[in-house]
């Protein structure tokens, strides 16, 4: 059986109790943390908690360390589901799931012997990455010869790191950080940038700002500041200088997750058009008997099902690059998912008419969140440029 058109016995089990666990545990909360004005108690540690409790927390990481090992096409799966309850508890869990996932292949042995036990036993362990800063986004992303603005500079026994991120997902709530900085001065950050292993608490490194966005409110996005903040050599991952490499070597699916969050949201838009057009009568019937209500219904399932396969199958590819992973499928099905989930949610308002309008119908939150990966995981017009550079070298 081709695993891209199946979802086998073992998957369905994890996806139906990931089901169970979005309709007890997140979607009774969603709204009202939504509602929070201050951007940072849209998180919620119960649901966090909950995850861990379900094994979902570490689902990634090898039986070795407590994990069940899920594949990254499994993980997309998953967070397609979390989605579907509410794409901020999506993103805070894709972005753990992922990066326990790259910290097994890319750690030392010592480095994993060090953390790994750590996060898996902490109930509350979240991860986080940190590339972004206020003048370096895009440019990473395509890449461009600029060096990043912060940098860390050789000392004895270790580096002394100084500088800003910005936009970090778990920015305030992770534990540990894979965190990027510039430690060749002078050149380009794609070739003298290296990756580091933070910890949140660590002497010269604080939180700044969380960021207060439009949508995606459960999740949190945060500063990262550094002040004269020694790391020791061992918290080196990688060689120094080859932090870049490591990006492309272990990050394959990072653009497959982004996909598969923003398909949730699709799917959640969808589930209430359909559901709208069912029970709204105008014209003498409901509105699901109305040609044109009928032909946008039909389409938003093409965009939703074609998305999915795109992403499933750069899923699947990352995991098994010598069966033909092409390196558009680490950009494009993002830019695929985040576009078709936009232009459903537009659908979705009109279905609703007036009613998709008010906040109490629900489908206001939710073109809130349909925005969020038009940017998130790299703005899609820069994806669009980097799968060019990818095919017209
Ligand atoms: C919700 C959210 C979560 C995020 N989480 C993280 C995270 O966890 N870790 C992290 O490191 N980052 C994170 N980011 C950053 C994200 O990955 C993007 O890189 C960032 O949002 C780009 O933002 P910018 O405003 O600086 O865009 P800019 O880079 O300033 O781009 C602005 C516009 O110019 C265009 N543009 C840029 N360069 C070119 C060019 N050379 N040619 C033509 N057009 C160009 C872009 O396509 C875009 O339309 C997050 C962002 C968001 C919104």
């Amino acid at each position: 059986m081709d695993p891209l058109f199946t979802v086998t016995a073992d998957q369905r089990a994890i996806l139906d109790a990931v089901a169970r666990f979005v309709e007890k545990e997140v979607k009774p909360r969603a709204a009202a943390l939504d509602a929070q004005t201050d951007p940072a108690a849209g998180f919620s540690w119960e649901i966090v908690e909950k995850a861990h409790e379900a094994g979902l927390r570490t689902m990634t990481l090898g039986p070795k360390w407590g994990g069940l090992g899920a594949d990254s096409l499994t993980t997309a799966m998953v967070v397609e589901e979390l989605a579907k309850g509410d794409i901020g508890v999506s993103v805070i869990f894709a972005q753990t799931l992922k990066i326990a996932q790259v910290m097994e292949k890319a750690l030392s042995a010592e480095q994993q012997a060090r953390v790994l036990p750590r996060f898996a036993a902490d109930p509350r362990g979240m991860l986080a990455i940190g590339i972004t800063e206020p003048d370096t986004a895009s440019n990473y992303f395509l890449p461009h010869p600029a060096p990043f603005r912060t940098s860390a500079r050789k000392v004895d026994g270790g580096w002394v790191l100084n500088g800003m991120k910005h936009f970090i997902s778990n920015g305030n709530r992770a534990s540990f950080y894979l965190l990027f900085a510039q430690t060749e001065p002078g050149r380009p950050l794609a070739e003298g940038a290296t990756c580091f292993l933070m910890e949140r608490g660590q002497p010269g490194f604080t939180i700044g700002r969380v960021h207060d966005k439009m949508g995606e409110r459960l999740a949190n996005n945060a500063e990262l500041v550094f002040q004269d903040c020694f790391v020791p050599d061992a918290d080196v991952v990688g060689e120094p200088g080859h932090g870049f490499e490591l990006l492309g070597r272990f990050f394959p699916q990072s653009n497959a997750y982004a996909a598969a969050t923003i398909l949730g949201v699709a799917c959640a838009l969808n589930a209430k058009a359909v559901e709208w057009a069912r029970v709204r009568v105008q014209g003498g019937r409901p509105l699901i008997e109305h040609d044109g209500i009928r032909a946008e219904l039909a389409e938003m399932r093409m965009l939703i099902d074609a998305s999915r396969a795109y992403l499933h199958r750069a899923a699947w590819l990352a995991d098994h690059p010598a069966e033909g992973w092409d390196a558009t499928l680490g950009v494009l099905p993002k830019a695929m998912a985040s576009q078709a989930a936009w232009q459903i949610a537009t659908w979705t308002m009109e279905i609703h008419g007036g009613h998709g309008y008010m906040k109490e119908f629900g489908v206001e939150k939710l073109v809130r969140d349909a925005a969020a990966f038009l940017h998130s995981d790299g703005v899609n017009r820069t994806l669009f440029l980097k799968a060019a550079n990818f095919l017209f070298r």
